[in-house]
């Protein structure tokens, strides 16, 4: 299913660093993100109205997703890269066309209105893309207690304690079962077998995710940047994956 973007958030989505109105709406911004970052032939619709960011908007916040200046500012962004509501393109697809039809300041007159301008880094975003460069990588938010940036926690904190696993009540990762039950409030689930070929481990050394299939066969060593995660953890599997 191709991944419903609106106008405005395509740009937004440019200039993303891992903020938002609450936990819930960045944890699924962040998974867009680096879906669409993963996979540039990823398939977006272009739609008018609410899209798969909004619906994680929280409900008690100032909702805006149906305003009348947010749909206009829509229909302005989707006329700039020459396409229209609808229609299913490659998210590689939409950075050349951003490449080719905006630059920076444009947002001044486009994003006028909007609160997250001052902040410059949609800004930035434009000017990677019409550069050419890469957009960054946006780390999944690790929920725990005294959590590090490397996902050490309070109760485990070696050298080597740099993973965190995804729990499938909440789809959030926390550093270890201890964390899930102090600071989660609800019990914890461990990862459905029938989702073992979906990212649920993190390395925190290098943000990489690794799917449980791959996790249980990378022998206690990230695939990606090579570093050791401890292999101890093997012991407590059945709190994590079903
Ligand atoms: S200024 Fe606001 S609406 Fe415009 S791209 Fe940035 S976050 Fe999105
Ligand atoms: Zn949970
Ligand atoms: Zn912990
Ligand atoms: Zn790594």
């Amino acid at each position: 299913m191709p991944i419903a973007l609106r106008g405005h958030h395509l740009l937004c989505l440019l200039g993303y660093r891992g903020m938002g109105y609450s936990d819930t709406y960045v944890d699924n911004m962040t998974g867009v993100y680096r879906t669409l970052l993963a996979d540039p032939t990823t398939e977006c619709e272009i739609v008018s109205g609410p899209d798969q960011l909004c619906q994680c908007f929280p409900a008690d916040g100032e909702y805006h997703c149906e305003d009348r200046n947010v749909a206009e500012r829509d229909a302005l962004i989707v006329q700039r890269l020459g396409l229209q509501a609808g229609q299913v393109v490659s998210w590689a697809e939409i950075l050349s066309r951003v490449a080719q039809s905006l630059q920076p300041d444009d947002l001044f007159q486009i994003c006028s209105t909007c609160p997250w301008l001052s902040y410059g880094v949609c800004q930035e975003g434009i000017q990677r893309v019409v550069a050419g460069e890469e957009l960054p990588m946006v780390r999944p938010k690790v929920y725990g207690v005294q959590v590090d940036e490397q996902t050490r926690c309070k109760h485990y904190y070696s050298e080597i304690d740099i993973i965190a696993l995804k729990f499938g009540c909440c789809e959030r990762y926390y550093p270890c079962y201890e964390c899930h039950l102090e600071a989660a409030d609800h019990p914890p689930k461990p990862w459905p077998r029938a989702r073992f070929d979906e990212p649920a481990v993190l390395c925190g050394a290098c943000g990489h995710e690794l799917t449980v299939q791959a996790y249980k066969s990378c022998e206690s060593k990230c695939p990606s940047c090579q570093a050791a995660f401890n292999p101890g953890c093997l012991l407590h599997h059945h709190l994590y994956f079903e």
